[in-house]
């Protein structure tokens, strides 16, 4: 079975530039931003949806959310940031390896507070 990109990315089998990374997650640019920033928060480990995230890890979660949005908050100068996480088809779930979407915002920047469509 072909593995899955996001696995592939966490191996390192495919070299893309880290914004952060702990123990447990790591993250990225998405590959086609629906704004200035758009980055994703990966699990290391392949878990499909949130409801597979190990409840030991959610510290390095966090962690890793947290330091993501100060780094982005810095970059794009942004006054703040949303966080969307799709889980499962029916919510608009593509890649089956669980993500959290962050995406820098500023005041009058056009965008609703719920970001993907
Ligand atoms: P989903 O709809 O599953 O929540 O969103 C998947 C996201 O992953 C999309 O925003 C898409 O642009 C992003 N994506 C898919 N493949 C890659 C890839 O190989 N590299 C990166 N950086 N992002 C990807
Ligand atoms: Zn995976």
């Amino acid at each position: 079975m072909e593995e899955c990109i996001f696995c592939k990315i966490s191996k390192g089998e495919i070299n893309v530039e880290k914004i952060y990374e702990n123990k447990e997650f790591f993250s990225i640019p998405d590959a086609n931003p629906v704004g200035e920033g758009h980055s994703l928060i990966i699990s290391k480990e392949h878990f499909e949806t949130t409801l597979d995230i190990p409840n030991k890890v959610g510290p390095e979660l966090l962690d890793c959310i947290k330091q993501t949005a100060k780094k982005l908050m810095e970059k794009y100068n942004s006054e703040g940031f949303n966080i969307t996480n799709n889980n499962f088809e029916a919510a608009g779930q593509i890649v089956k390896h669980v993500h959290f979407h962050m995406l820098p915002r500023k005041k009058g920047d056009g965008k609703r507070g719920i970001f993907l469509g």
